[in-house]
């Protein structure tokens, strides 16, 4: 696990130059990248996909222009109980750690109050019940940080208690340890997946193919027999902003029984607007993507936007 921008730099052979602004990025948002994730970065190369996501630049410690701020999605105020957000009627999310494998530098939660939330981290007695007051919800969203950092025994507790409420038709994790840490993929965390007996779905976060080598491709193929996988992509810029990147990644995944779900506009979040797209520019991508795929591996452009009921489709077909 790299852990500071000094040894990221050096594993990677990269120029000493980045380095203070390398240091003000981890100030804000400590670099995190894990060994796995780095074996995929090519050496000396400044525009890897894969570095840009996970390198401190220049422009984090930039003003912010209008629009971007720390929590452009109100998380806040979806706060239903501690650690579990309700934003749409029938799914909640809970916010099960605040820890990720990797921290990638557009992270739309990097300033998301975990610490008010880690009171009752533990106490997912509370989210049951309130669950159990509202019995439109039907889905639970495991979410974080990432949930598949929790340990083995307090994922399977979580699973068998969320498989004690009926109303609960499925549980959807949402995880990129599969591609980020595929050794994470064992047998005792099958066996805890497996403890909720209905619907199972897992969405993956993968944004370039470049990401999916052998070791992922092994991991995912342990979790089919379990779950329906599904991918989220974040639009980056400078990382997957071509219709040929997205295309070739559409491709990979539908050959790990993975169909791509959602192409996400990135949400403005404070230090991060270097990575954002056009509005004009994501539409003309995907309208790409929608000639040359067939449909079922294209995925739907959408940004969340505060307070709305679902997601924004950016393009309706
Ligand atoms: S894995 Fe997800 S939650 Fe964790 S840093 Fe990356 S984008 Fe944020």
């Amino acid at each position: 696990m790299i852990r500071t921008p000094e040894a990221l730099l050096q594993a990677l052979g990269l120029p000493e130059q980045l380095l203070p602004a390398a240091r003000q990025g981890h100030q804000l948002f400590p670099v995190r990248v894990t060994q796995a994730f780095l074996n995929r970065i090519r050496p000396g190369d400044l525009n890897d996909p894969l570095l840009r996501q996970v390198l401190p630049l220049t422009n984090e410690t930039e003003p912010s222009p209008p629009g971007f701020c720390k929590d452009p999605l109100a998380e806040e105020h979806a706060i239903a109980s501690p650690g579990l957000l309700h934003k749409y009627t029938s799914r909640v999310l809970t916010v099960s750690t605040s820890a990720c494998a990797i921290h990638c530098r557009y992270c739309f939660r990097r300033h998301f109050p975990y610490a008010e939330q880690r009171q009752s981290q533990d106490d997912f007695a509370q989210k049951l019940d309130y669950i159990r007051q509202n019995p439109a919800v039907n889905e639970v969203i495991l979410s974080g940080g990432d949930p598949l950092m929790l340990p083995d025994a307090q994922l399977r507790r979580q699973m068998e208690a969320l498989a004690t409420l009926p109303q609960i038709r499925t549980v959807r994790i949402h995880t990129r340890l599969p591609v980020v840490l595929p050794e994470r993929i064992t047998d005792a965390l099958l066996d805890a997946l497996e403890c909720f007996p209905r619907q199972r779905v897992l969405v993956i976060h993968c944004n370039h193919p470049q990401e999916l080598d052998a070791d992922v491709v092994k991991a995912l193929a342990r979790l089919r027999p379990l779950t329906t996988l599904l991918n989220q992509t974040v639009l980056l810029r400078g990382v997957n902003d071509t219709a040929e990147t997205l295309i070739q990644l559409s491709q990979t995944l539908f050959e790990c029984d993975v169909l791509p779900y959602y192409l996400h506009q990135m949400d403005p979040v404070e230090a991060t607007h270097h990575f954002a797209i056009a509005d004009a520019r994501a539409v003309e991508i995907h309208r790409e993507l929608t000639r040359s795929l067939p449909g079922y591996l294209v995925p739907r452009l959408v940004r969340e936007e505060a307070g709305a009921p679902s997601k924004t489709l950016l393009i309706s077909s």
